[in-house]
């Protein structure tokens, strides 16, 4: 086993995580570079699954925005999932460096447009994400958006969508969460919602200096309103996905193939 990481060399460590760590690697023949994430392996038998869950599922997607996968091995009570490696870092990374200067309309949409192809192909494997933010969106060097980290990914309607124990950064968290109810594919939605508001004012929708508030304004679905220079179909998009019922939010299809999104998309890209 060990013989397959000697094809690689060790360029530098990009990430380090409660997981264990992210590190650039150039493949020796090839000379590609590729990102490793190094997983520590847990001895128990249920917690060995979740961690080789995420490799499992992320070996099952292809898809223009969604970082492929290489290939996958286990040595030494350690897990390594070789993927493609995004050079133009993270999308919560571009949004800090933008400061107060707004993106345009295009690059929102264009951002948006794939995210959503990325995250229906998801779906479409009856996959869910559970982890979308800015901060596991990677950009390649010529701009184009991938979905990454499938570390919190579940098969849809698993023991595991329900099981949900919430570890992490909350501005995300759709209601249905914090109301215990199980982890959906509207789920996903609405945080796609709070990476399109990011997009739209570099701040994050739902903002608080306590937990308790952040989840009450989350609950209730209460948000500072989009700049109204933006289109109508952008604010009348960010709303739908902010419906607090899930059943009331559009799926990833119908936000790709709806009248006034593929309108403001065909007008915009
Ligand atoms: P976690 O959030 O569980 O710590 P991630 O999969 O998000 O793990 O990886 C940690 C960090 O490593 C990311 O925030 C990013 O900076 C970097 N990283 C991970 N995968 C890639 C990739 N494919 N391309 C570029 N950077 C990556
Ligand atoms: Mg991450």
């Amino acid at each position: 086993m060990r013989r397959s990481m000697e094809k690689y060399s060790l360029v530098k460590v990009i990430g380090e995580g409660s997981f264990g760590r992210a590190v650039l690697v150039r493949c020796k023949s090839s000379q590609e570079k590729y990102v490793v994430k190094e997983i520590q392996l847990p001895k128990n038998q249920s917690k060995l699954e979740n961690s080789r869950r995420e490799a499992i599922l992320l070996s099952r997607m292809k898809h223009p925005n969604i970082v492929a996968f290489r290939e996958a091995f286990e040595a030494d009570e350690l897990l390594w999932i070789v993927m493609e490696y995004c050079s133009g870092g993270d999308l919560l990374q571009r949004i800090k460096q933008q400061k107060s200067n707004q993106f345009s309309v295009d690059n929102i949409l264009k951002w948006f447009a794939e995210m959503c192809a990325g995250a229906k192909h998801i779906h479409d494997q009856r996959v869910l994400h559970r982890d979308l933010k800015s901060k596991n969106i990677f950009l390649t060097d010529n701009g184009t958006v991938k979905l990454g980290d499938f570390g919190s990914a579940c098969i849809l309607n698993s023991s595991k969508a329900y099981a949900h124990a919430y570890v992490g950064t909350p501005y995300y968290v759709a209601p249905e969460i914090w109301d215990n109810k199980p982890y959906n594919n509207k789920s996903d939605v609405w945080s796609l919602g709070c990476v399109l508001y990011e997009l739209c004012t570099l701040r994050h929708p739902f903002q608080a200096s306590s937990w308790k508030s952040l989840i009450l304004k989350v609950c209730r679905g209460a948000y500072p309103p989009l700049p109204s220079h933006l289109p109508y179909e952008l604010q009348y998009l960010v709303k739908q996905m902010f419906k607090t019922n899930p059943k009331d939010r559009p799926s990833l299809h119908t936000i790709l193939t709806s009248h006034r999104v593929s309108k403001l998309l065909r007008t915009h890209l």
